[in-house]
């Protein structure tokens, strides 16, 4: 057994190095995990570039990494698995007892720790590292046929299942997506099985709109040069449900501006931090319903259950692999949206 591990460190703006922790006794009640697979998220970007993303922001250095997956080496205590066993998993740690957790809301926890992130001081360390512990409740296995790649997926495929729950029976009806990026793209897939008639997805950036197209997008908007042509349509066929994905006020304002009335948006971009403008009256007028979707509760598990029957293709999405001790270059490729959409890191 190893007794240290190489983790992808950040210590402030554009500054991640691979940095050698030593690995403590594990304790009883934990689990540790040899690294499998490794999404980049859009928030390990935004940590990356500005050593903050939306108003979380890191004051000590912090190991990225929340879609992860691996092989289970050594358990402390007794645990409903074995070493061997492959898991994905749930950067999610709630503690089950508050009002939210009680209300079956995990996600809005009042004690939750989540892995790679800047939310809570100290912070908890992300799975960007050959190793790193998880207790038995983040594990979920994986059957064999299922790649630590795909694995890792399941957490943004389960912020995008918690995001069209959030907008509630979409059966039949006809939605908009701001923002082609992975979220984007897996919210597309997620309201298609949850029986929305019509996706329509607009972002600013033409390389991602084609990705959109190939992945089964109804219609796709390129917005850059203003939003007329998706005025004009909404006109004709409005939008009962508008998905804010792209984490910029004119993407809020545009989601606002455009659903119906009497229609939702739900929020799951993760904006700039602090105070944004936004079309209010907009909301009050129309009546719509302003949602928010934040992270994702018990989805995760459904999401590991759709990635393993091939209910959806998560890896349609991953446009590179590198190997995790190339973790700063691979977040650079991530980075450009002319040639990535989702950026995978492998255990070598
Ligand atoms: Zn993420
Ligand atoms: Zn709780």
């Amino acid at each position: 057994m190893t007794s240290t591990a190489l983790a992808a460190t950040l210590f402030g703006p554009e500054d991640l190095r691979m940095v050698e922790h030593p690995l403590g006794k594990l304790a009883d009640g934990m689990v540790r995990v040899r690294f499998g697979a490794g999404g980049i998220c859009g928030s390990d970007m935004h940590y990356f570039r500005h050593a903050r993303t939306g108003d979380f922001v890191v004051k000590s250095p912090l190991v990225l990494g929340h879609e992860i997956s691996g092989e289970v080496v050594e358990i402390g205590g007794a645990a409903n698995l074995k070493v061997g066993d492959r898991v994905a998993v749930n950067p999610s740690r709630w503690c089950g007892h508050c009002v939210a957790c009680r209300e079956g809301r995990p996600n809005l926890c009042e004690n939750i720790y989540f892995m790679g992130s800047a939310s809570k001081t100290p912070h908890m360390q992300g799975g960007f590292a050959n190793y790193f512990e998880a207790i038995p409740a983040q594990c979920v296995k994986i059957p064999d046929h299922v790649s630590y790649q795909a694995a890792a997926l399941a957490e943004p495929l389960a912020v995008c299942l918690h995001a069209v729950a959030r907008a509630g029976n979409i059966e039949g009806k006809r939605g908009i997506i701001f923002g082609a990026g992975p979220i984007g793209l897996l919210t597309m897939l997620a309201a298609h099985r949850a029986g929305m008639a019509d996706v329509t997805v607009a972002d600013i950036a033409p390389a991602p709109l084609a990705f959109a197209t190939r992945l089964g997008a109804s219609h796709v908007e390129n917005v850059a040069g203003g939003k007329e042509g998706l005025k004009a349509q909404a006109v004709s066929r409005p939008y009962d449900v508008a998905f804010e994905v792209s984490g910029t006020a004119a993407g809020l304002a545009s989601a606002i501006g455009i659903v119906r009335r009497g229609g939702v948006v739900v929020q799951i971009g993760n904006l700039p931090g602090g105070q944004i403008p936004t079309p209010s009256n907009a909301v009050m007028a129309k009546e719509i319903d302003l949602r928010g979707s934040f992270r994702f509760g018990f989805e995760f598990m459904n999401a590991v259950e759709l990635i393993a029957d091939d209910s959806v293709d998560v890896l349609s999405l991953v446009t590179a692999e590198r190997p995790l001790s190339a973790a700063p270059d691979a977040l650079r490729l991530a980075l450009d949206r002319s040639q990535s959409v989702k950026v995978v890191l492998t255990a070598n």
